[in-house]
């Protein structure tokens, strides 16, 4: 079956008690046992809840996996991922990616004796180079948030395989709808559910997809034993956000990238970095990897930061705010919002500069988003 059909039926049959079409919330902690020392199919939430088997079923057959889960947040995910390694372990990590994951890496994981080597995963010569005898993991995230740079899926897979090395892609920005990790090789495809699955900017999830069985036995493990999972209402929420997925994706696709086309015609902007504009230097790869482009991406203003804060402080519709992937248009400022703790000159060296702004186009009608931008810019458009 195809993506638009198993987003609203992979996982979910109707309610074997009362046949409820829609999945029950069993918000519930313990299961009672039927017999003395023989659990039923589920005995307690930590480890199991037929809520959250419903979504982590669904999410598997979206991205052609044959084991998902479910964790309370997209970090949830990065960390019970992490939890794979071993001290003495080497991880490979693409240099852009998200704060949160760089955070952990640096802070947490480092402290817990993993070497972590941040490596310009566009660069195969250089990936090439950073593996080591101990090398465990390669983790990648593409397209990268806030400078929309790709890594090729295919070619890291291969990569890691000569030398049996496991492999992750955090596929946050791209969603299951517009980029298959599991299918271009990647043995893990992370999410944080926060952004585009559930899409509506009401839930905080996360969730790990492999097709590897004896790999999917040890993610299993450590859900229980750290406790990550997520709780059945939330669960019933991306549940419910999964079912438009194809829909909003397709509009968020679309929206995203005329307002790209539009900018790149714009005085006041120096230069638009959507994956599927004919400027971007890796659109070969875009179209080859991915369906379709996304929502979120950057621009640059030629007046520099004060004309970003300019258009910040004058937007209407677009509301100023961290995160992405919801159903409404979201601006924000890299430079004093989500990038502010990386450090200075490494925020320059990256190309995160005063003058660059980040939007998460929504499904508004993508003639009032352009209104908003060309009367934030100071002109009727
Ligand atoms: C938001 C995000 C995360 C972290 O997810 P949370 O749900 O906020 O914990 C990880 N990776 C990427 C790419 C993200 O955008």
């Amino acid at each position: 079956m195809r993506f638009e059909t198993l987003a609203i039926h992979a996982g979910q049959q109707p309610d074997p008690t009362y046949g409820a079409v829609m999945p029950p919330i069993y918000q519930t902690s313990t299961f009672a046992f039927p017999e003395v020392g023989k659990p039923g199919e589920f005995d307690y939430t930590r480890s199991g809840n037929p809520t959250r088997r419903a979504l982590e079923d669904c999410l598997a057959a979206l991205e052609g996996g044959t084991h998902a889960f479910a964790f309370g947040s997209g970090m949830a995910a990065v960390a019970t991922a992490l939890a794979l390694l071993d001290t003495g372990d080497h991880v490979v990590v693409h240099d852009d990616l998200y704060g949160g994951t760089y955070r952990y890496l640096t802070t947490v994981s480092s402290r817990q004796g993993i070497q972590v080597e941040f490596v310009d995963l566009r660069n195969l010569d250089a990936l090439r180079a950073a593996v080591r005898p101990n090398t465990r993991l390669i983790w990648t995230e593409t397209p990268t948030n806030p400078l929309m740079h790709l890594q090729d899926l295919q070619a890291v897979g291969a990569i890691a395989r000569e030398h049996g090395i496991m492999t992750l892609t955090d596929n946050t920005f791209a969603s299951p709808y517009n980029q298959q990790p599991l299918d271009l090789g990647m043995d893990i495809s992370l999410h944080s559910m926060t952004k585009y699955i559930n899409g509506h900017s009401d839930v905080i999830a996360g969730a790990l997809i492999v097709r590897d069985d004896a790999l999917a036995a040890r993610i299993k493990f450590l859900q229980n034993a750290l406790g990550t999972g997520l709780s059945p209402f939330e669960c019933f929420l991306v549940l419910r956000g999964i079912k438009t997925l194809s829909v909003r994706m397709e509009a968020h696709n679309a929206n995203a990238l005329a307002i790209a086309r539009w900018l790149e015609t714009r005085p006041e902007v120096s230069q638009a970095l959507h994956p599927f504009l004919e400027s971007h230097p890796q659109r070969d790869l875009a179209m080859r990897q991915m369906r379709g482009g996304g929502g979120t991406f950057s621009f640059r203003m030629r007046g520099g930061g004060d004309a970003a804060v300019r258009l910040l402080s004058r937007v209407r519709l677009f509301t100023l705010a961290e995160s992405l992937g919801g159903v409404e248009s979201l601006i924000e400022h890299p430079w004093t919002m989500t990038h502010a703790s990386v450090p200075e000159d490494a925020r320059r060296a990256m190309g995160i500069t005063e003058d660059l702004i980040r939007i998460s186009v929504g499904i508004e009608h993508v003639d009032d988003l352009i209104a908003d931008l060309a009367q934030a810019m100071g002109t009727d458009g």
